[in-house]
C-alpha cells in the first residue's frame, strides 16, 4: 500500500526550565484535510527527540530553516517552542517509506524446513502507527507458544504462519484504515473502509472531550483491546454524544475543553 511518507528527526538538549518540562506531545493529522505529525519527546541523557513529518508526499524537509519552518505550520506550537529555544545536539535525519507491505506467507502450502520469517519481513507496517514491535514482540510469543506445544518438522511454518497471520490482521486492518482515509493512497483497498473510516473520524473527534473514549482508543491502537471494542454499545453512545457536544459547541463557537486520558 502506497502511503509515501517522509520524516525528519533532530535530538536537542533538554533544560531544565524548558516550557514542557517532561512532558510529550504528539500532534497527529485530521485526514484527509491535514497531512502532517509531529511528536516530541524527553529520551535520556537530558535530551528530547523531535520527528515531524508527513504523509504522501508531504515530506519534513531537512534543511535548517525550512524544517523550522514546517515544524511551524503544526497544529500545535509546543514543538516549535523546542526547535527554536533549545539546542540543536544531532543533524536533521531524513527517513522515508514509501509503501506498506504484507506477505500472506500463511497461504502458501509449503516452505523450506529449518527457515521461519518473523515481524517487518511478514508485515511492515507504516511507523508513523507504532505497531511493528509490538506486532513483532506478538509473533515471537506466538512462535515460542508453538515450539512449547511440540509443532515440529514442515508443520511448523504452517502452524506458525497461522497465528501470525493473526496477529498481524489487527493492526493492518487499523494501518489500512486510517491510511485509506487519504484519497492518495494506493493498494488493494478492503471493502466497507471508507463507512468504517467515517465512525472512526468520529471517535477521533470524541477522544477530545471524552476521556473514556480516548482510553478506548488508544487502548486498540497500542493492541491492548481489539478494534470491535471501539463498538460497544456504551463507547458507541459516548461517541454519539461527545460529537454532538463539539458540533453543539462549534455552533456557539466555542473551542473545545481537550481533556487528557
Ligand atoms: C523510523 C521508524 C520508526 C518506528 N517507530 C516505531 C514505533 O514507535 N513503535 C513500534 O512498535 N514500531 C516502530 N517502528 C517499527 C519497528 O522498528 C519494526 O517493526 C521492528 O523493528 C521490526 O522488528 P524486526 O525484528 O522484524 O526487524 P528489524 O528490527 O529491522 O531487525 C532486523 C535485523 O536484521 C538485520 N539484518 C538485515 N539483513 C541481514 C543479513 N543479511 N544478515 C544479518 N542480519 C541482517 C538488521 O540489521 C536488523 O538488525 C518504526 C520503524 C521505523 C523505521
Amino acid at each position: 500500500m502506497r502511503v509515501d511518507v517522509g520524516y525528519a528527526t533532530r535530538l536537542y538538549r533538554r533544560a531544565p526550565g524548558d516550557p514542557l518540562g517532561t512532558s510529550w506531545t504528539l500532534v497527529t493529522p485530521e485526514a484527509p484535510r491535514e497531512t502532517r505529525f509531529g511528536g516530541l519527546f524527553p529520551i535520556e541523557g537530558d535530551r528530547w527527540i523531535v520527528s515531524v513529518g508527513g504523509w504522501q508526499g508531504d515530506h519534513a524537509p531537512t534543511d535548517e530553516k525550512a524544517f523550522s519552518e514546517y515544524v511551524r505550520q503544526l497544529a500545535s506550537p509546543d514543538i516549535h517552542r523546542i526547535v527554536t529555544q533549545a539546542e540543536p545536539i544531532s543533524e536533521i535525519m531524513p527517513f522515508k517509506y514509501p509503501s506498506s507491505l504484507r506477505r500472506h506467507y500463511e497461504r502458501l502450502r509449503r516452505f523450506p524446513l529449518g527457515l521461519l520469517v518473523l515481524g517487518d519481513a511478514i508485515c511492515s507496517f507504516n511507523p508513523t502507527y507504532g505497531q511493528g514491535m509490538t506486532s513483532a514482540a506478538k509473533q515471537a510469543a506466538a512462535l515460542d507458544a508453538t515450539l512449547a506445544e511440540g509443532v515440529a518438522g514442515p508443520r511448523l511454518a504452517q502452524s506458525f504462519f497461522k497465528r501470525a497471520a493473526s496477529i498481524v490482521d489487527i493492526p493492518w486492518q487499523l494501518a489500512v484504515g486510517e491510511d485509506f482515509r487519504y484519497p492518495t493512497t494506493s493498494g488493494p483497498k478492503p471493502a466497507g473502509i471508507d463507512l468504517l473510516n467515517r465512525y472512526v473520524a468520529a471517535v477521533h473527534r470524541a477522544t477530545l472531550i471524552d476521556p473514556e473514549v480516548c482510553r478506548a482508543f488508544l487502548k486498540v491502537m497500542n493492541l491492548i483491546e481489539p478494534p470491535a471494542s471501539l463498538m460497544a454499545p456504551r463507547i458507541v453512545l459516548r461517541v454519539v454524544k461527545a460529537n454532538r457536544r463539539l458540533r453543539e459547541q462549534k455552533a456557539r463557537s466555542l473551542e473545545p475543553v481537550l481533556t487528557r486520558p
